[in-house]
């Protein structure tokens, strides 16, 4: 019986390292009912990925990773069951592409300066798609010898506050999330305990988001323990948001996550599944 899923995850068509039809594979192999494919600013992964998941029997939900800016600073949101013809979308998706080319020219141009000469042609011939970001600077650097491994180049150099780090120009929260949900897809504001803010700035930016459309909170996730799991859960409960949850898997990037287990034992049950689409038949979505 299969009873677990997966509502995060990355292809190579942004920071991942699986092809969407690996992804699938591993899915199938991983014996998991269903996965969403959310990859960072882009849908490129998912025709290719509803493809395989037809061919080898495993649901697969279209969703997509938008990075947006709160009073908390950077928030990721989770569109989840977007539809076929995201036109509406797809102007905010290259918006955020472009805007992310800018933004990785500036930390090569800071890795330069530190001894570290890195040409951006590397890290687009790296990334292999549209979407490049900090996993596939890292991934240069070690190819260059620079850092041992991707987890040192992110310790070191791009991890927020850092050497060589620079922040990404994202769109604001609230629009973000109008924009998915009128869409018609459910958003998740993914692993909420990363962000750094006191749970009562989080709290009250959650609540403000549910105006706009944020219909769950990420309750499971890879780096999210027990207590947050909790947390997020009894807090979800007390706004009547949904819960959804998922690895955030992204292949050889982040080689301890690995697909619908996170690092430890996290599970994410079918009834998560149900739930949502519990939800969207409610508020008269396709699930
Ligand atoms: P960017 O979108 O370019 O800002 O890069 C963010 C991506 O880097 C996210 O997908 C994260 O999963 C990934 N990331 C953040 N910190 C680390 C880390 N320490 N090791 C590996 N990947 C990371
Ligand atoms: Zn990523
Ligand atoms: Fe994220
Ligand atoms: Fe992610």
């Amino acid at each position: 019986m299969k009873n677990c899923i997966d509502l995060h995850t990355h292809t190579l068509a942004s920071d991942g390292t699986d092809t969407p039809t690996e992804l699938v594979d591993l899915a199938v192999a991983a014996e998991l009912a269903a996965i969403a494919v959310t990859d960072h600013d882009t849908v490129a992964g998912l025709a290719e990925a509803e493809a395989a998941g037809r061919a080898q029997g495993l649901e697969v939900i279209r969703g997509c990773e938008l990075s947006v800016q709160s009073s908390c600073g950077e928030l990721h949101l989770l569109g989840l069951w977007l539809p076929h013809d995201v036109a509406g979308l797809e102007q905010a998706l290259a918006l955020s592409r472009a805007r992310r080319n800018v933004r990785n020219q500036v930390i090569l141009e800071k890795l330069g300066r530190l001894g570290m000469p890195i040409a951006y042609d590397a890290v687009c011939e790296e990334a292999g798609g549209e979407v490049i970001g900090r996993p596939h600077i890292a991934q240069v650097m070690v190819q260059q010898g620079y850092v041992p491994h991707v987890r040192a180049a992110f310790d070191g150099y791009l991890r927020a506050g850092a050497a060589a780090y620079v922040p990404k120009e994202v769109i604001a929260a609230a629009e973000g999330a109008a924009l998915l949900a009128g869409l018609g897809a459910t958003v998740s504001l993914a692993h909420p305990m990363l962000v750094r803010a006191p749970r009562a700035e989080l709290e009250t930016v959650i609540a403000a988001l549910r105006t706009h459309g944020l219909d769950a909170l990420e309750a499971f996730h890879a780096e999210h323990s027990q207590g947050d799991e909790q947390y997020i859960k009894a807090l979800a409960g007390r706004l009547g948001l949904g819960i959804s949850g998922g690895s955030d898997y992204h292949g050889r990037t982040k080689p301890s996550v690995r697909l619908g287990s996170g690092r430890g034992g996290m599970r994410v049950g079918t009834a998560v599944l149900d739930a949502l689409k519990e939800r969207r038949v409610k508020a008269g979505l396709p699930v």
